[in-house]
């Protein structure tokens, strides 16, 4: 068990979830209450511990082991992806204030720390930001899925070029036993893709819902299944004005799998992404990602691969 001294809500929590939220991220140590931010700051330097903060009304809302794993003893805090946050927009890399409207989403910082109890006294601003999953359900207990996040363009079908005609899709039949194992192994399967065409004026929403439904069905009708499809449709310098926005969705921004978070229970230490761009190497702490040569340049890319062949080898060693 590691310890950790925990700061929680005075108004909110109760005794049998304090109980119940130490089992569950595996950790004992003594258990404060505070009113606002300036109190737990007292309290935590008060702590010989780490000390874990988390002040939000509903920190049951959140994927709070994931962050707790994924801070690995470093003073952290956790925001969370949000649609329409208006100002309160930062991104991952900087933790910058970046004002102005022209987002559609953004992270939302969050009133959860995690303070090493190496760096003393704790600051009120931490700038080593991690997102984390926001759930639907109140602490998502039950199990966690890997997911196999799987870009669509020059990974499942061939990359054509902004394709949004049926006609032009064509499924590499390398891809087949790598979905069909995961299906095998109750590996979830959702694709993550950019689709800047729709913002670029090039084709509409409903196109790319067609090809990933003929996709699907297509699959299907070979015996394997793709559990999910999430689009990202904006780009900053499209045509289209509604999507001429930057967006947290678009990859290698984690909004993509941050929303599929909220609908699969997803366990991203043991998930991983594959893709043929640099840009499908997600910003996500704790996700790997695996980039297989094809129609671009991704020198310099750690994880490369030749063909889905060699994915496939990988995967079944590391994943399934
Ligand atoms: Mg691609």
């Amino acid at each position: 068990m590691r310890k950790v001294d925990f700061i929680l809500p005075t108004s909110y929590m109760q005794n049998e979830t304090v109980s119940f939220l130490q089992k569950w991220l595996e950790v004992e140590g003594k258990i404060s209450y505070a009113g606002d931010i300036g109190d737990a700051l007292t309290l935590a330097n008060q702590s010989n511990r780490d000390v874990m903060l988390a002040l939000e009304e509903k920190i049951d809302g959140y994927d709070l082991k994931y962050f707790f794993d994924e801070c690995k003893g470093h003073t952290s805090r956790a925001m969370s992806y949000e649609i329409n946050v208006g100002q309160k927009l930062f991104f991952p890399q900087i933790g910058e204030n970046i004002l102005g409207s022209d987002y559609h989403d953004g992270f939302a910082l969050r009133n959860i720390y995690y303070f090493s109890s190496r760096k003393k006294p704790f600051p009120a601003s931490v700038n080593r930001l991690i997102p984390i999953p926001v759930f639907k359900n109140s602490f998502q207990t039950s199990k966690k899925y890997p997911v196999l996040f799987l870009d669509r363009d020059g990974i499942i079908n061939e990359d054509v070029g902004y394709l949004h005609k049926p006609e032009d899709l064509k499924i590499f039949p390398d891809i087949m036993p790598i979905i069909k194992r995961a299906n095998e192994k109750q590996v979830l399967v959702i694709v993550l893709t950019n689709q800047s065409g729709v913002a670029r004026g090039m084709f509409k929403e409903e196109d790319v819902n067609l090809i990933n439904r003929t996709l699907n069905d297509q699959l299907k009708h070979r015996g394997v299944r793709v559990d999910a499809f999430y689009n990202s449709l904006f780009f900053e310098s499209g045509k289209i004005e509604f999507y001429k926005k930057k967006s947290l969705l678009r990859k290698p921004l984690p909004g993509l799998l941050l929303k599929a978070a909220v609908d699969f229970p997803i366990n991203i230490h043991r998930s991983f992404m594959v893709g043929d761009k640099t840009s499908d190497q997600l910003n996500m702490p704790g996700l790997r990602s695996l980039i297989v040569k094809g129609n671009y340049d991704i020198s310099g890319t750690e994880h490369c691969f030749n063909n889905l062949k060699e994915v496939h080898e990988y995967l079944r060693q590391e994943l399934y």
